[in-house]
């Protein structure tokens, strides 16, 4: 028992090491993306994983990824298996993912998914992540991707993406 809980340990320590392809200061965990990991009856190490966008080209990638990160540790066999039984939300996201996405210059996504019916979010004044100021305007419901909206903030004048709530 306690040498699997130790293993457990190891299992999450090697995820946290696991950055998202589109914003890499996230690690796997910190947006929530890691279902479970367990030990099958095969003694293999079977990972669950909810993509943030299902279908998106960089779950193959990012299985790719995890998968590497075991074998670099010895942590063999290890298996990544997608798991679509509940649709990524960006409630799923940490306090400390949204913190690092703001540091990165991203507002992180604000409130609930259940709350925030996406077109009454944008309308608000999403909080500028370089000076918090709540002075802002929504440029385009679309920036560099579809999760993201472009503001711009009055008071410190500097364009910012918001990752959307979902
Ligand atoms: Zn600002």
């Amino acid at each position: 028992m306690n040498l699997i809980r130790h293993a457990a340990n190891e299992w999450w320590d090697v995820l946290a090491q696991v950055s998202d392809p589109e914003i890499p200061v996230l690690s796997v965990l910190d947006l929530g993306m890691i279902r479970g990991v367990e030990l099958n009856l095969q003694n293999e190490i079977v990972v669950r994983l909810t993509p943030t966008y299902s279908g998106c080209p960089a779950t193959d990638l990012l299985k790719a990824e995890i998968t590497q990160a075991f074998v670099a540790k010895g942590l063999t066999p290890v298996n990544v298996v997608v798991d679509l039984s509940e649709a990524w939300t960006t409630d799923w996201m940490s306090e400390a993912g949204k913190q690092k996405l703001r540091q990165y210059g991203i507002a992180p996504p604000k409130g609930e998914a259940a709350s925030c019916g996406t077109h009454v979010a944008l309308s608000d004044g999403i909080e500028c992540p370089h000076c918090r100021s709540q002075h802002t305007k929504l440029l385009s419901e679309f920036s560099s991707t579809a999760c993201k909206a472009l503001y711009k903030c009055q008071d410190c004048l500097e364009p910012f993406d918001y990752f959307k709530c979902i």
